[in-house]
């Protein structure tokens, strides 16, 4: 009688969520937070402490940490290497088949911390003044120790799903997506997905240390460098010449840095205008306002507002910029070659190529080769609505009722553009609220996530998890 009452008021509660989600306080499966957060606390610890600076990565370290819950929690996974001490860490629990799956996504090396002058030890976790201090407690550790987390939250309660849910730790993200790019090339299947959640987004704080909005990443920029030559004659520098490679190179790249790219709205940067107008103040919120509401061409006042704000203005169009320069070989000789580097940053809706052409054109000198180096890999920008941002916001919803959700779009870049590149969705949502300067301590010194933010950013995860995959 009694486990017939308990099995009744299970029904009422899972059909009190599935039909008014927005409001359900309790979470399916009811999951214990608190201990969650704790549990996070010492898996991140353990992922800092594993140092998988890249390079070289050894990010089969980090796996061995993961492997061992998941044994533990008898969640099926898969290990494999991409290359020597570097591994990927792929588990899935698995659904009724009903829906198809949906990919947890998180890097597990970090970008080194030698030469930075660190206030406390960089691979260990230091709690201090309310933070935790680490290399990659924030990129992207904390993410791939919570969504670790919620896999054994959705195993522990028996949530019963209608999709799988897949966790892929990769390595490599921070040099090239090695290790993703392993996955897709040798075991597509195993990370098949209708949607991934992914870095490169997230909750981001106010001053008032409570959350201001969501920035939710749907789209990158692509990153492009190019190489520029030039060649002169050689000879003693007592006679000089009337054709000198560095005066040649000097006039092409002052062409650069002369040209702007015109300013364009892409449907991620119009909406995220339009979201963040209503945050900001005075002319700014105008400019913006006017920007996001103009068809045809932008108008020309607002433009000139957003372009005083540099990373407004490097939102509004692809960027192209002057990083490296090498030429001669002695105080005294004519230099024969010189080399720079332009390091481009592309809207995701324009070609390598159509930028290629358009500095050909602006440097306007046949003498000058230009290659474009390697490809780094580009895709274009994931739909603004759909599963994926609709479970963000009802889960939004519940935790923070009125909460802002606004499109962004990466100046970088992150795995989710080789899976974009398949067609796959991928949604930028680190769980870990950040104000926006300690959003710029990655890669830097003192890394830093609040101490008290794992807890919410756990059962923000599982809430969306939850919103994707539990059966209804
Ligand atoms: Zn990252």
């Amino acid at each position: 009688m009694k486990r017939s009452f308990q099995a009744m008021l299970l029904a009422i509660v899972a059909l009190a969520c599935s039909s008014h989600r927005v409001t359900a306080s309790v979470p399916v499966g009811n999951p214990n937070f608190d201990a969650a957060a704790t549990s996070v606390r010492r898996l991140l610890g353990e992922l800092v402490t594993a140092d998988t600076t890249n390079p070289p990565g050894n990010e089969s370290r980090a796996v061995a940490v993961g492997v061992k819950r998941l044994e533990a929690a008898g969640i099926p996974f898969e290990v494999t290497e991409f290359a020597p001490g570097r591994e990927n860490l792929v588990a899935r629990l698995t659904g009724d088949g009903s829906a198809d799956p949906i990919l947890l996504l998180a890097h597990t090396d970090v970008v080194g911390a030698a030469g930075q002058d660190w206030s406390v030890p960089a691979h260990e976790i230091t709690e201090r003044g309310g933070f935790l201090y680490g290399r990659g407690v924030n990129d992207d550790l904390g993410m791939a120790a919570i969504e670790l987390e919620v896999m054994l939250l959705l195993k522990k309660a028996g949530v019963p799903l209608a999709r799988d849910v897949i966790l892929a730790w990769t390595g490599d993200e921070e040099s090239g997506g090695a290790g993703v790019q392993w996955l897709l090339a040798n075991e597509p299947d195993s990370i098949q997905a209708e949607l991934v959640l992914n870095e490169g987004g997230g909750i981001v704080l106010g001053r008032d240390g409570a959350p201001a909005r969501i920035q939710l990443q749907t789209a990158e920029k692509t990153y492009q460098d190019f190489t520029l030559t030039a060649y002169g004659p050689t000879g003693h520098s007592s006679v000089p010449l009337g054709d000198n490679a560095i005066y040649r190179m000097s006039r092409a790249l002052s062409r650069v840095g002369r040209h702007r790219f015109p300013a364009r709205l892409l449907p991620v940067t119009r909406a995220n205008l339009a979201a963040r107008a209503s945050q900001e103040e005075g002319g700014l919120a105008d400019a913006m306002r006017a920007l996001a509401a103009a068809k045809g061409s932008l108008p020309s006042a607002a433009l000139e507002v957003a372009d005083r704000d540099p990373i407004l203005s490097a939102t509004l169009r692809t960027t192209c910029v002057a990083t490296l320069i090498q030429g001669g070989t002695r105080v005294n000789a004519l230099p024969a070659e010189v080399v720079a580097t332009i390091n481009c940053r592309i809207l995701p809706d324009e070609s390598i190529a159509q930028v290629e052409a358009e500095l050909i054109r602006i440097i306007n000198d046949p003498e000058i080769e230009i290659a474009s180096d390697g490809e780094f890999g580009f895709a274009a920008p994931s739909p603004l609505s759909g599963p994926g941002p609709a479970a963000i916001a009802a889960a939004a919803a519940e935790m923070w009722p009125g909460l802002p959700i606004v499109p962004f779009m990466s100046r970088g870049a992150t795995d989710s553009r080789f899976l974009r590149a398949e067609g796959i969705p991928a949604y930028g949502i680190d769980p870990l609220a950040l104000t926006e300067d300690d959003g710029r301590r990655a890669h830097g010194i003192d890394e830093r996530i609040p101490a008290d933010g794992l807890r919410p950013a756990v059962e923000f995860l599982y809430r969306v998890v939850i919103e994707l995959a539990a059966k209804r």
